[in-house]
């Protein structure tokens, strides 16, 4: 490598903060990033990069190399959170009840400012670049819409790659782990329904709450009794509701929870076996169930050699030591899945943590905030990656 990336992206400090500050004055939620996506859409024209708006308020960029060679991706979804800041920084949002809690504007913006070094140095590339801004993230799928739009063709991309922010790592570091890195979900809603009576007279009903308090501990064993100690399942059923008095048996009684895999065989036996146990308890009660189990985000898997190639390039720019082995995956969910089924890569946090300077808040939460610095860590990171990948 005949120039060092970090100190480049270093060099362009106040034009990052700029842009940071700009989106995260100005938070959009999912489906609505228009101003986002006119930003992103202002600076790439500005930069000289081919753009163009994708799957409603997405952007689409590619910087084609002098030379020819492979395609690689990188991610940066776009959208904020309904939730009201309370970080008090000179720069916070300006909407009320809407916050970039989750670090979206930092992914946006590392990725701008490794558009910006990397147009400046296209003809040297061996390949071509091209710069997913995906919106909608936090829960409506733009992940699978772009997909489906045809972002991964023409060119065919060969891998994508994408740092999620971390404040529990110090900026300046990069936290990874190899195969599987997030979990799938599939939300459902089961509805049991029965013959309400009085209290009293419980033979003259069939009582949906003992069904639904029967459908919330057998739930557990599928977890617990039916999947390997080995593998991750998770079911939380977080909402339970019946009834409106003490002495009345009601005649509906419904639950709502999550289940979270990592496997995709598991999720489609565990999905099964969620219906079996619904079904079959409905059965035994003598009462009806209705069942809706959605099909969520999918898991992410993190390619092994694609792996090996971020802590390579991370380890170049920051050292070593500042590269940690993420221990476990993570049964949250992240959509950026989607791209790594189509194509191996790699899904790792880069640090925005900062004791120091008061950035300790984890994502989602009101007092979240990136540190500034990170900026040029995460889109050098990005150069380094193109670099190393396309040689
Ligand atoms: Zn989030
Ligand atoms: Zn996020």
């Amino acid at each position: 490598m005949d120039h060092n990336a970090l100190q480049e992206a270093r060099s362009i400090s106040a034009w990052l903060n700029d842009i940071f500050f700009r989106i995260h004055r100005h938070p959009e939620l999912e489906r609505q990033e228009y101003q986002t996506q006119a930003l992103i859409l202002a600076e790439l024209e500005r930069m000289g990069i081919e753009a163009k708006s994708i799957a409603d308020t997405g952007v689409l960029g590619i910087i084609r190399g002098g030379k020819p060679g492979k395609t690689i991706a990188f991610r940066a979804d776009m959208d904020a959170l309904p939730i009201q800041e309370e970080t008090g920084l000179p720069y916070a949002s300006q909407i009320p009840g809407v916050m970039h809690a989750c670090g979206h504007d930092a992914h946006v913006t590392m990725l701008l400012g490794a558009a910006k070094l990397l147009a400046d140095r296209k003809e040297e590339l061996q390949g071509n670049v091209k710069l997913f801004f995906q919106p909608a993230e936090e829960g409506a799928g733009g992940a699978k819409r772009m997909i489906e739009v045809g972002c991964m063709e023409d060119p065919h991309v060969d891998s994508v790659f994408f740092g999620h922010c971390a404040a529990d790592h110090p900026t300046g570091s990069v936290s990874i782990r190899p195969g599987f890195v997030s979990a799938a979900s599939n939300p459902f809603t089961v509805t049991f329904r029965g013959k309400g009576a009085h209290g009293a007279s419980p033979h003259k009903s069939n009582d949906v709450i003992v069904a639904a308090s029967h459908a919330v501990i057998a739930l557990q064993t599928v977890a617990s009794r039916r999947t390997a100690p080995t593998d991750s399942v998770v079911i939380s059923v977080g909402s339970l509701h019946a009834g409106t008095a003490g002495n009345v048996l009601p005649e509906t009684a419904s639950l709502q929870g999550i289940i979270r895999t990592l496997d995709p065989n598991t999720r489609i036996r565990v999905t099964k076996d969620v219906r079996q146990i619904i079904e079959g308890i409905a059965a035994a009660m003598d009462v009806e169930a209705e069942i809706e189990i959605v099909e969520g985000y999918a898991s992410t898997c993190n390619d092994e050699s694609m792996t090996e190639l971020v802590k390579h390039a991370a380890a170049a720019l920051f050292g070593d030591s500042s590269v940690y082995h993420q221990p476990a995956p993570s049964l949250g969910t992240e959509d950026v899945g989607y791209f790594l089924q189509e194509a191996p890569g790699c899904y790792y946090h880069i640090g925005v943590g900062s004791k120091e300077k008061g950035f300790v808040y984890p994502v989602h939460n009101p007092r979240f905030a990136a540190d500034p610095d990170a900026l040029p860590c995460g889109a050098a990171l990005y150069v380094q990656i193109a670099e190393e990948f396309l040689q």
